[in-house]
């Protein structure tokens, strides 16, 4: 019998901490999960969950326009019940249905929880010792602690900080916001922008650099700042907000070029941050980093042998997937005897913005690295939308190396892409090659049959990339 309460004590509930427990008590260790607000984290209460509720929720002013050209008579057009007779949107409704929902999702998580055996108790949870966690007035020791306290959105220091909202409060804004400026040019940025543009408010989306979503290819992010501009939501790029201040019944976001935005609400969308304040983290010995990341190795081991850390507190790669695969790394190791690491290389990705983004493998700039690559690129209308008449565009991407005709890299704007991308990183994943890809037949009529359609290069390496479609600030 261990010395210790517990084998495994998880601070955090979210999805990583929560696969953790689950998994490694499944395995038949003695794990506590502390949690001191909700059951599944960000995730389920304030992001990928409730985000794209609100997705599918805003997507339907577009649906109801495009019916029309379907034959359906759809009394009036657009969203945000302007009393005019069209289709109209109640956001308490989506919020009371949509907290229904988390509650379930709450539900399903203590049940998982309490199912493989683990304890939950609820509290602030603080490192005392390296084996062992104060938690409700009570200390707990435990063979090993695991640290998955995710992060916490970040504002800057701008004058008025104090009036911005952030993706936290997005959820529960008491009333829905008629005009809203959003700061950031990230995934959660572009995601709010098309949520509240489709809900059918005013948005600004005011980002510092002159390309939304750092990181993607490059034809995606100007591709995408195309479409996102012909639904007319107004984008701002080069831009940044100088102050904020209230103004009548509202707030007035000033720019660095002196223009003054009116608003309801000022969120900023400008990263997250490591939580690891207050965990005690440092009095015991535990390494961060200087943005306050949890330092780890590939065991996800801290500088304290006992502790370990894993998802968003890392700092890694900020997705839900990958901390459900470092979780269950960490518990085959630990507890079940089969040493994993996490392969970080090829993980898909979706911005649902809209239209949305899919993506796999390496950008167009990061394959010409290292590698002498040919491009496939296709930008047609969606079938859909040839009766609908709405002009968005869907665009596809492949990068290829061309020694070895290895795909490197598979990209997408248009509807369902992140549905789509999955299935094609199995083929990355696989080291498929384009004469694979040439070889699968297409399923027809989609759009994703193009991805094996696609037989004439765009541009070859000893011709310079071009950016495919210049986006304009507003
Ligand atoms: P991101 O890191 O994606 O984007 C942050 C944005 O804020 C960037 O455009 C950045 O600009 C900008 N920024 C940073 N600092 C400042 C500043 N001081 N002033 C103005 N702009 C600034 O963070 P998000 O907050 O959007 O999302 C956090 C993480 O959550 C994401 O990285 C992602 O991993 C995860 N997430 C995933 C989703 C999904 O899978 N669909 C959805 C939502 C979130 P610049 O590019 O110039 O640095």
């Amino acid at each position: 019998m261990s010395k210790y309460d517990y084998d495994l004590f998880v601070i955090g509930a979210g999805s990583g901490g929560v696969r953790a427990a689950r998994m490694a008590a499944s395995c038949g260790a003695r794990v506590a999960v502390a949690e001191s607000r909700h059951l599944g984290g960000t995730c389920v209460n304030l992001g990928c969950i409730p985000k794209k509720l609100l997705v599918y929720a805003s997507h339907y002013a577009e649906d109801f326009e495009d019916a029309a050209g379907y034959g359906w008579t759809v009394p009036g057009h657009g969203a945000g019940g302007d009393g005019h007779g069209g289709p109209s949107f109640d956001w308490s409704t989506f919020l009371r249905n949509k907290n229904k929902e988390i509650e379930r999702l709450n539900g399903v998580y203590e049940r998982l929880l309490k199912n493989s055996g683990a304890d939950i108790r609820w509290g602030q949870a603080r490192i005392v010792e390296p084996h062992a966690v104060e938690i409700d007035g009570a200390t707990v020791t435990a063979e090993r602690i695991l640290v998955a306290t995710g992060s916490y959105p970040w504002i800057p220091d701008v004058p008025g900080r104090e009036l911005a909202v952030t993706s936290d409060d997005a959820f529960h804004f008491p009333t829905m916001p008629r005009r809203v400026v959003i700061v950031g040019g990230g995934y959660i940025a572009v995601e709010l922008a098309g949520i509240f543009h489709g809900l059918g408010a005013k948005v600004s989306l005011v980002h510092r650099g002159m390309h939304l979503l750092r990181g993607f290819d490059d034809d995606i992010r100007a591709f995408l700042a195309a479409e996102i501009q012909k639904k007319g939501l107004d984008l701002r790029l080069g831009a940044s907000v100088e102050s904020i201040e209230r103004r009548g019944d509202g707030l007035c976001a000033t720019l660095a070029d002196g223009t003054d935005l009116e608003a309801d609400r000022v969120l900023y969308a400008t990263g997250r941050l490591p939580k690891t304040r207050g965990l005690g983290l440092e009095e015991v010995g535990v390494a961060l980093d200087e943005d306050g990341a949890v330092v780890v190795d590939d065991a996800f081991q801290t500088s304290v042998p006992s502790i370990y850390a894993l998802g968003d507190v890392i700092a890694r790669v900020q997705l839900t997937p990958v901390a459900i695969a470092e979780a269950m790394a960490l518990v085959k190791s630990l507890f079940r005897g089969e040493p994993a690491r996490v392969d970080y290389a090829g993980i898909p990705t979706a911005v649902f913005s809209q239209p949305n983004v899919g993506t796999v493998g390496l950008s167009e700039a990061q394959a010409r690295e290292h590698h002498d690559v040919v491009v496939y690129l296709s930008t047609f209308r969606p079938l859909k939308h040839t009766l609908s008449g709405r002009e968005e565009k869907t665009m596809m991407k492949l990068v290829v190396d061309r020694a070895t005709d290895r795909v490197l890299g598979v990209h997408m704007v248009g509807p369902d892409a992140g549905e789509i991308i999955q299935g094609f990183a199995v083929a990355l994943k696989c080291g498929a090659t384009k004469a694979q890809f040439d070889a699968t037949i297409g399923i027809h009529p989609t759009a994703a049959e193009e991805f094996v359609t696609m037989r004439e290069p765009l541009r070859n390496a000893d011709r310079s990339p071009p950016m495919g479609i210049a986006p304009s600030s507003a």
